[in-house]
């Protein structure tokens, strides 16, 4: 057998079994020729499809508050002293939230997440966001509503969670070794913080990473790696979109084939996790995104927080063509397993038992 047929029947064979490739093979998906691409595509749809047969999640962003944002994360249209053209107003009411989830909800979107630009919420926006989360309730009983404020302090998450949120969005982005080089105002630290806490308050944890910002392959690999040893429930994947006007506007570094081979990875390292294929992927992917769905198993429908995605309509439409089907509202995404592992985390919120036991 050759070294690549070997290379990718061990990670298929551990990616079953739920166990963690090593970094060498991580890192010898990602050097991978474009040449063997489908044959990486075709070992990490195996694993994807025995965690998530042919689903794909539908997710929806609604953005209540935008830029003004006074960190300054260097890939991001809302940092401080953005020139990037991108709509900036302060919080969206309940009610005018809960018409924009609507319209997700009505396009098959199944977790509705709530974003806020921004270093972390006050308590009084921690209220806000009640309220909203109380008002998208109100008309959708069973969509998920995962919310997405930055920096948590100390009793945020249980709030968010008594409120009613079942998740928590806060993306490690890079590796910890880089981190210095995208932001300064906060650390990488600071993000693991965060995502234990809304894993310690009983949320289900969405924590992802953003490619193309001119990381090598071992900081690729070190940041999913991260994400595996923190454990987030989805685990989303942005390729950077790089608005004039902020530091990053010149790096274009992806192919729609290195594109791929990133989602393969992370689908072998993190292999029964909802992998999302997330911002960037119409303009990295183009006409290759089809692909994608055999590597992911969740996308978001429509527009992202600053940027407008391709239509709702072509989603579904690429979703049917590619032979997957939309997860409806009453089936579970994650396997068994893992939903035990939340459950156990939600018992263990605010009691003797440690969180993540
Ligand atoms: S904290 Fe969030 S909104 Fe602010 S610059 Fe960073 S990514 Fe953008």
């Amino acid at each position: 057998m050759d070294l690549l047929s070997t290379l990718l029947n061990t990670l298929v064979d551990k990616g079953l079994r739920r166990e963690t490739p090593t970094r060498d093979e991580a890192l010898a998906v990602l050097a991978t020729g474009d040449d063997d691409l489908l044959d990486v595509v075709a070992a990490a749809g195996r694993v994807r499809r025995q965690w998530f047969g042919r689903r794909v999640k539908l997710n929806y962003l609604v953005n209540l508050k935008s830029g003004l944002c006074p960190e300054d994360c260097s890939y991001c249209s809302q940092r401080l002293g953005s020139r990037a053209g991108v709509l900036k107003y302060t919080w969206l009411k309940p009610g005018e939230a809960a018409d924009a989830a609507s319209a997700g909800v009505a396009g098959g979107a199944k977790r509705v997440c709530l974003v806020a630009s921004g270093r972390g919420p006050t308590d009084r926006d921690v209220d806000r966001v009640s309220e909203t989360i109380g008002a998208i309730r109100e008309r959708h009983g069973d969509v998920e509503v995962c919310a997405c404020l930055g920096l948590l302090s100390d009793g945020q998450a249980e709030r968010l969670r008594t409120a009613g949120a079942d998740a928590y969005n806060h993306n490690l982005n890079t590796s910890e070794a880089t981190y210095k080089d995208i932001c300064t105002t906060h650390e990488f630290a600071d993000r693991v913080d965060t995502v234990r806490k809304a894993q310690g308050a009983g949320l289900s944890a969405c924590s992802g990473l953003i490619a193309g910002m001119g990381e090598s392959d071992a900081d690729l690999v070190d940041v999913v790696f991260a994400l595996r040893d923190l454990d987030p429930d989805s685990v989303p994947v942005n390729f950077l979109i790089p608005f004039d006007g902020t530091p990053l506007a010149g790096e274009w570094n992806l192919t729609p084939q290195r594109a791929l081979r990133i989602l393969a990875m992370v689908r072998f390292v993190c292999p029964d996790a909802e992998v999302r294929l997330a911002g960037g992927r119409e303009l990295h992917l183009r006409s290759l995104q089809p692909l994608a769905l055999h590597l992911v198993n969740s996308i978001f429908l429509g527009d992202y927080l600053t940027s407008e995605g391709q239509a709702g309509k072509a989603d579904l439409e690429m979703i049917a063509d590619a032979g997957f089907e939309v997860e409806g509202a009453q089936e579970t995404t994650l396997p068994e397993h893992r939903r035990d592992l939340v459950a156990v985390r939600q018992r263990g919120a605010g009691t003797e038992l440690p969180p993540n036991a």
